[in-house]
């Protein structure tokens, strides 16, 4: 087993790794930016290390200065969380270069699949469905305009190297097409550092629902079923809850089985996730695959009693998965609210703010992944994910009560807030009858708003 793993993060998933690394009987290693001096994660560990400034690009995305912190401190391993170097196939190969093991799939892998238009053609070869699409990258709104003649309106933009929700435009009609086309690829330049562009039919009320994976070296390969990820703002989740509602057993087998055959193609190894929409008939595609833990992991861990973190190190290390496919069990229903720090009655705009009084809620049923501790600082450097507050109960109802009453519970002076409208969410009877899709927020959310009681103060204005 690793002796020593170095962090290479920040915010509650930093927390998250050395929690595991401790009940392993690990020595956890924490790297920090300047801002972060006080931070969570930093508090936690006996050793860790002020790898550069706050900007993100001069810290936790410092190669170099990562590499040299985790020889130096004699680390054998580096988890990377998710964001920051998580994805970058260089970052990988450099781990592997320094004789450090990169917690995570090969180099190569993620290179493959980190491009996504690469990854489709991947994918239609190992006969996983994809979204009907351009074949591969789209130079120019002229071919874009000639593919989305062919596949028929409206489609969606995407950057081959998009994550986050960034780099994607809906195109409704040609003439669109020219302007948006510039509009995406610069967002993807200046997010991405890349400006290649792909296209795919838009699916109209889709579903998101994507599928865990774990792979190992031996060449096991399993699922840890699915996760429901349709309340998103912006193409960015905000409550995910496992099972699906939407999913027949027989359509949960063909998505597993499909995860399963995408993660093979892949030549994966590691922890992973493979997303795919859903549209109204049925029709399930695959639209990318996460190489990394992913923010919303808990909702799987609950439902399965699997610690996909320490599932991850376990594969590193060169170690067989610690479950057979037969040997998964799930129980019960679990719900992922993401707490942001951001004023959902003004544009959703950050709050990075000192955090005064905290209660965060607990009791049977309740987990709470978070860097917050009374006194600490949100800073404005890094998102605005603040909290992660994940309930079990053995229905979804059940669920959906624990996830309210601990929302209640939840007190954060200071920032502002999105636990309002989370709260609100719950008691939505499209949400409660699990009949929504990726539109169910921006179409409810003038109603949301206003029973959560945002948005006062303009309104006495
Ligand atoms: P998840 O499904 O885990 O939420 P996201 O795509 O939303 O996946 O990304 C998780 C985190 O990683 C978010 O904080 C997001 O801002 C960040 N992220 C995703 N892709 C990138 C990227 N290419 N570069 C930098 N950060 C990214
Ligand atoms: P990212 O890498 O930014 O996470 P994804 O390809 O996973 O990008 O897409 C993010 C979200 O955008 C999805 O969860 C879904 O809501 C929406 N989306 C992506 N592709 C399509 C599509 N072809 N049709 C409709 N919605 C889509
Ligand atoms: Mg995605």
């Amino acid at each position: 087993m690793f002796q020593r793993i170095l962090t290479a993060n920040r915010g509650e998933i930093a927390v998250r790794v050395v929690r595991a690394c401790r009940e392993m009987g690990i020595e956890p290693v924490a790297v920090y930016s300047q801002a972060d001096e006080e931070a969570l994660h930093v508090q936690l560990v006996e050793e860790a290390y002020c790898i550069g400034p706050a900007r993100a690009a001069e810290s936790y995305l410092n190669m170099d200065a990562i590499l040299t912190v985790a020889k130096a401190a004699n680390c054998d391993a580096i988890h990377p969380g998710y964001g920051f170097l998580s994805e970058n196939p260089d970052f990988a190969d450099a781990c592997a270069a320094a004789g450090v093991a990169f917690i995570g799939p090969p180099g190569q892998v993620i290179r493959t699949m980190g491009n996504k238009a690469a990854a489709r053609k991947l994918m239609q070869r190992a006969g996983v469905p994809v979204v009907p699409g351009s074949d591969g990258a789209v130079d120019d709104a002229e071919k874009a305009k000639k593919v989305a003649e062919a596949i028929g309106y409206p489609v969606l933009l995407k950057a081959a190297a998009g994550g986050g929700g960034r780099g994607m435009r809906r195109v409704d009609a040609p003439e669109q097409m020219d302007a948006l086309f510039q509009e995406a690829r610069g967002e993807a330049l200046s997010c991405f550092g890349d400006g290649e562009m792909y296209l795919e039919k838009l699916i109209l009320h889709p579903r998101h629902i994507e599928v865990q994976i774990l792979a190992d070296r031996q060449g096991h390969v399993i699922h840890l079923g699915e996760r429901e990820c349709s309340i998103q703002r912006r193409n960015q989740k905000l409550l995910e809850e496992s099972p699906s509602k939407a999913l027949s057993p027989q359509l949960r087998q063909a998505m597993t089985d499909a995860a399963v055959a995408a993660a093979r193609a892949a030549g994966y190894e590691n922890a992973g996730t493979v997303e795919f929409v859903l549209d109204r008939e049925d029709h399930f595609y695959f639209i990318e695959m996460n190489t990394r833990i992913q923010v919303e992991h808990p909702v799987t861990e609950l439902v399965t009693g699997l610690d996909l973190v320490k599932e991850q190190i376990r594969i590193a290390v060169g170690l067989p998965l610690s479950v057979t496919q037969e040997e998964v069990f799930f129980r019960g229903h679990a719900i992922e609210c993401r707490v942001n720090a951001e004023d959902p009655a003004h544009d959703f705009r950050p709050s990075p703010s000192t955090v005064g009084f905290l209660h965060l809620p607990g009791g049977f049923g309740v987990r709470v992944d978070s860097g917050l501790y009374p006194g600490c600082e949100l800073t404005p450097w890094y998102d605005s994910l603040a909290a992660k507050i994940i309930v079990y109960a053995p229905t979804r109802l059940e669920a959906i009560r624990r996830m309210r009453r601990s929302l209640e519970e939840l007190v954060i002076e200071g920032p502002v807030t999105n636990t309002d409208l989370l709260h609100q969410i719950l008691y939505c009877p499209d949400f409660i009858r699990g009949s929504y899709d990726t539109g169910f927020l921006e179409e409810h959310l003038d109603t949301l708003l206003a029973w959560s009681g945002s948005g006062e103060e303009d309104e006495g204005a």
